[in-house]
């Protein structure tokens, strides 16, 4: 296709935690940081809790 105003430096979809590609896995666009990102079904719990998944919680939490 033409008609696209880039130079074409336009990077492939890959999730913002592992990085699996949209060939490998199914991706959810989401907006991040003013920007576009992408995330997939496997780590969309660490997005929605990330305390969780990282094991260790943080400093000044108490229980
Ligand atoms: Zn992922």
């Amino acid at each position: 296709m033409e008609g696209n105003a880039g130079t074409g430096q336009e990077e492939p979809a890959a999730c913002m935690f592992c990085g699996s590609g949209e060939e490998r896995i199914p991706l959810v666009p989401l907006r991040y940081q003013g920007g576009q990102a992408f995330i997939c079904p496997r780590c969309l719990p660490r997005l929605i809790h990330p305390e969780r998944a990282g094991g260790t919680a943080p400093h000044g939490q108490p229980g």
